[in-house]
């Protein structure tokens, strides 16, 4: 029970994280597994993350029907959570997002790469899903879990999956991971948009990209990082 509580208190923090460093705005969301249950997982009612407190936290299977007697209304996209639960019992956490700087690599040929050393925890390759390639037109949204699962095939074993003109989805091992990895994707596409005008990017290489995340996400820093950003976000409330 305590582990609920725990997680219930990470979620609004990772949420209010989340909107303080602009990787989402009214919308995206952040999920995780249920501590108690493996098939379900927690998430916000629909509700900025700006705004979330532990009581907007609802239960869901990982087909995204809403576990107990609770009729707040869910986010439309809480599929995304499900799918890459259901495909990867790894993950623990997942973020989706708009961040704003992502847009331009889902919408071009020219990859996300990373280009700095804490944002070598997004991986060599970044794949882009693109939602009309097996579902046509669309209001780009994710709506039901044939297209979530289609999703989660195209992540693969990776941590980020930008989705095209939309933003991406991000799993992780943990929440804190995982709320890391979406702030360090948004510096990683600024930093990568910034550099490409200047002429020929050295990219890190394939060794960095292996060593690197211990940098963001290894033990020592993932606690110090996110005491940070959760001071950031919340001041004396954390
Ligand atoms: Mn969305």
């Amino acid at each position: 029970m305590s582990g609920l509580i725990d997680a219930l208190r990470e979620i609004v923090i990772a949420n209010r994280i989340l909107a303080a460093e602009d990787v989402v705005d009214a919308f995206g969301h952040i999920s995780v597994r249920h501590p108690d249950n493996p098939d379900h997982y927690l998430l916000a009612r629909s509700r900025s993350p700006e705004l979330v407190t532990m009581d907007d936290i609802m239960e869901f299977t990982l087909q995204g029907d809403i576990v107990g007697d609770d009729d707040r209304k869910p986010y439309a996209e809480r599929h995304i959570h499900g799918g890459i639960y259901e495909r990867r019992p790894d993950v623990q956490s997942v973020v989706h997002n708009h961040a704003q700087a992502l847009i331009p690599f889902s919408i071009t040929k020219t990859p996300l790469r990373p280009v700095m050393h804490v944002t070598g925890v997004i991986g060599e390759h970044v794949p882009v899903w693109d939602i009309e390639d097996k579902f046509g037109g669309t209001s780009l949204l994710v709506t039901n879990m044939d297209q979530a699962r289609d999703l989660a095939e195209k992540m693969g074993p990776a941590r980020v999956v930008l989705m095209r003109g939309h933003g991406c989805a991000i799993a992780a091992d943990g929440i804190k991971e995982a709320v890391l990895t979406a702030v360090y994707t948004q510096v990683n596409a600024k930093l990568q948009l910034q550099a490409m005008p200047l002429g020929d990017v050295k990219y890190l290489s394939q060794e960095e990209i292996e060593l690197t995340p211990e940098t963001l996400i290894g033990p020592l820093a993932k606690e110090r990082a996110w005491e940070y950003f959760a001071r950031r976000a919340m001041g004396d409330e954390f």
